[in-house]
């Protein structure tokens, strides 16, 4: 066996406990955010059986051709994936456990999802989303709604400089027509495309526009517009969540070349993107999938949902010098001695009896490095019994900001603590 210190998987990020603290106070910010809105957790499996992602994703897109975490069950063969995304998995359990053709759903659920990606900033292979969907909606009032809730998440977490792109992708038969026109426009142009466009063309040419490849911009930029082949329901549909959004003062850009890197979506698709995180600047991305249910087994159901990258929020946070106060700790307790240790553990515990945070030193040592400790902490209040004060059942407490030590009975002392905290 190598002695070589052990490493986390590439591309896998340990979260370390200050750091941990901007998760929790996000979450936090976020959960109460979404019950505003009505929005229950639910919370799915890290593992699916692959057949849901190439079904529900799409066989010819990054994530189920190149990104995906796929394995064989070594005991029974099974072909199981880490999940992606949540979006498939929410749809599958909504199915699996009867949830919705009662009555429509607002979900969220939040975690890691893993992608098989060239790690970067803002670009990890276990990173984490919190995805929200609403199944069983099928107007434009649920789009627009999803969009205003992200707005106001932003300002609610005071981000700065967010930008809202918004298209849509139309139904079955326009995105067929585009389909077609696409084709021929790029066969057209076969010389002109790179080995991933080439691959795509016949398989799903609507991939190509969301080519990152500079060299082809220029091919995509003049490539026939689906906005030209839209039918008017669906561009009635679009016009009322602009529409929506105006009324909201949400401003917005149309980006005809907005498609999503997944196949299930149709019409309203949309993303939030900064210019303050560099290449990685999509922190937030949805749209309405109205196919989906129907594509992973149920019967047909309109959805609409999106998801948002914690790692790229939470760097634009700090970006924009979000700073959290370290979370208190009320009391430290100092002892010295066997009788006085069995008293200071049973006195700690009455001070969390009565919701107060409190850290019981351990580790022995002298009265002077234990008092080093608890100035470190951060405690206003220092708890200090010795065999002294054991033997009469009380305690002294300090305050830590200065003033003066009192002796106190140990009947009095949560009492005496609370008063000096406030
Ligand atoms: P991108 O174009 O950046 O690859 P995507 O279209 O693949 O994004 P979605 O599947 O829509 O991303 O996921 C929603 C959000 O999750 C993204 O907008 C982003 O904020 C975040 N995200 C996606 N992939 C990663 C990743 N590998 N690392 C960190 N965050 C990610
Ligand atoms: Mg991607």
């Amino acid at each position: 066996m190598s002695n070589e210190t052990l490493q986390a998987v590439r591309g896998m990020n340990d979260i370390l406990p200050d750091e941990a603290e901007l998760w929790l106070w996000f979450e936090e910010e976020v959960r109460d955010w979404l019950h505003s809105y009505g929005y229950r957790n639910i919370r799915m499996p890290l593992v699916e059986p692959t057949a849901l992602f190439k079904r529900a994703i799409g066989e010819v897109t990054d994530i189920v051709e190149k990104e995906m975490y796929s394995f064989e069950d070594a005991l029974n063969g099974d072909h199981l994936t880490l999940r992606p995304e949540g979006t498939a998995s929410c749809a599958r359990a909504v199915l699996q456990h009867n949830l919705l053709y009662n009555a429509p759903q607002r979900l969220y659920y939040s975690g890691p999802m893993f992608r098989h990606e060239r790690p970067q900033k803002g670009r990890y292979r276990q990173f984490h989303q919190v995805g929200v969907e609403a199944l069983g909606f099928a107007g434009p009032d649920i789009d627009a709604e999803q969009i205003l809730m992200c707005a106001r998440l932003w300002s609610k977490l005071g981000l700065r400089d967010v930008t809202l792109q918004l298209n849509t992708l139309g139904d079955t038969a326009s995105r067929h027509r585009h389909r077609a026109k696409l084709i021929s426009y790029f066969e057209q142009h076969r010389d002109m495309l790179d080995a991933d466009a080439t691959r795509r063309l016949h398989s799903n040419p609507l991939r190509i526009l969301d080519s990152k490849n500079p060299a082809m911009q220029e091919l995509i930029a003049a490539a026939p517009r689906l906005a030209d082949e839209l039918e008017e329901d669906a561009l009635r549909h679009f016009d009322e969540v602009q529409a929506m959004l105006r009324r909201h003062d949400v401003a917005f850009e149309i980006n005809p070349s907005l498609v999503r890197g997944l196949d299930y979506y149709n019409r309203t698709v949309f993303e939030w993107v900064t210019a303050s995180l560099g290449a990685q600047g999509t922190i937030c991305a949805g749209g309405r999938y109205d196919g989906l249910v129907e594509q992973v087994g149920g019967k047909p159901a309109p959805a609409t949902g999106f998801a948002m990258g914690v790692e790229r929020l939470l760097a634009l946070l700090q970006e924009d010098g979000m700073v959290l106060p370290k979370p208190e700790v009320d009391v430290y307790v100092v002892h010295q001695g066997e009788l006085a240790g069995q008293l200071a553990s049973k006195v700690a515990e009455q001070l969390r009896d009565d919701r107060l945070r409190v850290l019981l030193h351990c580790g022995g040592g002298s009265f002077k490095s234990q008092m080093k400790k608890a100035d470190a902490s951060g405690a206003s209040v220092a708890v200090v019994i010795g065999d002294d004060e054991a033997q009469a059942n009380e305690a002294s407490v300090k305050p830590m900001q200065g003033g003066d030590q009192v002796r106190v009975s140990v009947q009095t002392l949560v009492a005496t603590v609370n008063k000096l905290i406030k």
